[in-house]
């Protein structure tokens, strides 16, 4: 048996590293431009001994040829949980209750589970990491404000999430503070009372918001509760 984190830099993977301990670490250059900067963070947390380098797995996986003009990549956790079969058969993902994507619900864990499990059958045509496989989503129950709340409460360190975790999707330096993944970090870190005065380039809680965002956050209830009392 052994346990497999899919890391991808975010806040969300942060949290779930700290939560748990693993066997392997694995994450995946796909060549989007926020991936890169993410890369960098893990090469940081390396170096600061955040994480021990001799389990991190880091895989070539150049599926950004395949984003679309929202950021999706089709079928990424799906590519992702089969590559990490190859790592471990529990196969952790930092999936959250806000998450709407398909590859990122109940259905899906189900679903891939299913398909390794069947291929899992023939032993001798996979990889030998244990069986049977498990996708486990351990925050799949919680939102952004709740993961962090718990984090804090398990005594883990705000400035070390600060520091290391990433989830803008632009490459500037520090994160841009204006894309939706800027606004749910700071929405969570706002209503856990952090200060996050250093990690955008601009307060994303001062933008005031389009139409179009604003319908599409309140097409996501939790989100837009969490966005309101960010606001105070
Ligand atoms: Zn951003």
């Amino acid at each position: 048996m052994s346990d497999v984190i899919l890391f991808s830099g975010g806040m969300d993977s942060f949290c779930l590293l700290k939560n748990h301990t693993y066997d392997k670490i694995l994450f995946f250059i796909t060549g989007t431009k926020d991936n890169l900067m993410e890369l960098r963070q893990l090469y940081n947390m390396e170096i600061d001994g955040i994480i021990d380098s001799n389990i991190v797995h880091i895989i070539n996986l150049p599926i950004s040829i395949f984003e679309l003009p929202n950021k999706i990549i089709p079928h990424r956790n799906a590519v992702f949980c089969l590559m990490a079969s190859n790592y471990g058969n529990n196969i952790f993902i930092g999936t959250t209750k806000g998450d709407t994507t398909k590859d990122k619900d109940y259905v899906f864990k189900s679903q891939i589970e299913g398909i390794l499990n069947y291929f899992g059958q023939d032993s001798e045509k996979v990889v030998p990491v244990g069986y049977p496989y498990s996708i486990q989503m351990p925050f799949k129950d919680m939102t952004k404000t709740e993961i962090i709340s718990n984090y804090i409460n398990n005594s883990n360190n705000i400035n070390e999430l600060l520091k290391y975790s990433r989830s803008c999707y632009t490459n500037t330096d520090k994160e841009c503070g204006k894309c939706r993944s800027c606004l749910r970090k700071a929405v969570a870190l706002r209503n856990n009372n952090i200060d996050y005065s250093n990690v955008f380039e601009m307060d994303p809680l001062s933008i005031t918001l389009s139409e179009r965002d604003i319908k599409k956050m309140q097409s996501r209830p939790l989100e837009w509760q969490e966005y309101q009392k960010a606001l105070g």
